[in-house]
């Protein structure tokens, strides 16, 4: 049986032209980029290449580049990098309810260690209120660190408004774009963002390798010490097919963006009106227009997400509920709840991403089986009492 694959917000596959270009790096140019012969020299040669690459696609400067080993990496590196550089100055941090794991988990470990954090609330739609920022602002706030747009229910921030309230008040802004970028566009001079977070392997390029902007003259303390990569900023050796990896990724997904953006969109947007007219008890979570073109994230009443999940899988579909970190846990996604949903609703959420490879044959696939499983799941719950 084909895997109907519909979990691209947790990972996607590599694009077989990413493979291709990184195999080399592997045993033919596998010098050490640090040493002087010249076979070390073509492997500094392309990594430099691929951090004018991402450079350019933000609109950065090469040297605003360093490269990591992926999303988690970068946001520990962002926050607990600026926290340390500018403990003297202060000790508030500001974020959001909805951010992913690395984010929350790493202001809650800052909690524990001498820094206070204000988590901001959410409206109904997923999306942070300005006004509960400008009120949280101390002058102890060193740093605000708000997602370009959530994982699970896809809802797009106001990052370019949160950067000129940053700014306004002299505070280092750090955004997550893991979710964004490759997918629309990132300008970290549009978004008004001190710090930006990228992971390669959620716009078909390599797991492992991911990237953090940091503007000049931001104040930051390196996380990983040791050699002298990336300017002193993270030791080391580079991770060679990696970050060439993640560098034609970025091209690819440079001359894919725009069409494809508005072809899942309008596949969306069908698959979110079919599933909410034909299955009764069912919202939709997450904005309705300010979202990820390939997210749907859809709230069954009275059944579990897990069990939705389970029937998918017997029919070769692979969905998610809510975070792919959260899946093993019982609680229900802090995400959900932040937007008000009751413990009947964020237990039985499903979160379908779209990707390049799918198809609207697909999608009416999986529309014409959910109602049946919904119901089956339902006849059997004691919660659903309908
Ligand atoms: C996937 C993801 C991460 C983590 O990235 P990794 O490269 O898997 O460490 C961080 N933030 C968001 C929003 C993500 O979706």
């Amino acid at each position: 049986m084909k895997t109907i694959y519909l979990d691209h917000a947790a990972t996607t596959a590599t694009d077989p032209k990413v493979l291709e270009t990184m195999l080399p790096y592997f045993h033919e140019h596998y010098g050490n980029p640090s040493s002087i012969y010249s076979m070390s020299r073509v492997s500094k040669n392309v990594i430099e290449n691929a951090r004018e690459i991402l450079a350019n696609a933000i609109g950065a400067a090469p040297r605003e580049i360093v490269f990591t080993s992926g999303g988690s990496e970068s946001d520990n590196f962002a926050i607990k990098g600026v926290a340390q550089a500018l403990r003297d100055k202060g000790n508030h941090i500001i974020t959001s309810q909805i951010e992913h794991h690395a984010v929350l988990y790493t202001c809650k470990f800052l909690e524990k260690n001498g820094f206070t954090v204000t988590y901001l609330p959410v409206d109904h739609d997923g999306i942070v209120k300005l006004n509960e920022l400008e009120k949280a602002i101390t002058p102890q706030t060193i740093l605000i660190t708000v997602m370009h747009a959530n994982n699970e229910i896809g809802a797009i921030q106001p990052i370019r408004q949160i950067g000129e309230i940053a700014r306004k008040h002299g505070i280092t802004f750090h955004t997550d774009a893991v979710q964004t970028f490759g997918h629309i566009p990132v300008n970290v001079d549009d978004l008004n963002v001190d710090l930006l977070s990228i992971s390669g392997h959620k716009f078909y390029g390599p797991k492992g390798v991911g990237a953090l902007y940091i503007r000049r003259g931001t104040k930051i303390t390196p996380l990983i010490h040791g050699g002298d990569q990336e300017h002193r900023r993270r030791a080391s050796t580079e991770n060679v097919p990696g970050i060439i990896g993640m560098g034609k990724a970025v091209e690819i997904a440079l001359t894919t963006m725009d069409s494809e953006a508005k072809r899942q969109i309008a596949l969306r947007d069908e698959f979110i009106k079919t599933l909410l007219d034909t299955i009764p008890d069912t919202i939709l979570n997450g904005h309705p227009v300010n979202r990820l073109p390939n997210n749907v994230n859809i709230s069954f009443e009275g059944i579990e997400g897990e069990s939705i999940l389970l029937n998918l899988d017997m029919e070769g579909i692979a969905a998610s509920t809510g975070s792919a970190c959260s899946s093993s846990s019982l609680e229900p996604s802090h995400v959900l709840l932040s937007i008000g949903l009751t413990h009947e609703f964020a237990h039985g959420s499903v979160r379908f991403s779209l990707g390049r490879n799918t198809t609207k044959e697909e999608l009416d696939y999986v529309a014409e089986i959910l109602p049946g499983i919904i119901k089956k799941l339902r006849a059997m719950s004691p919660l659903y009492k309908k």
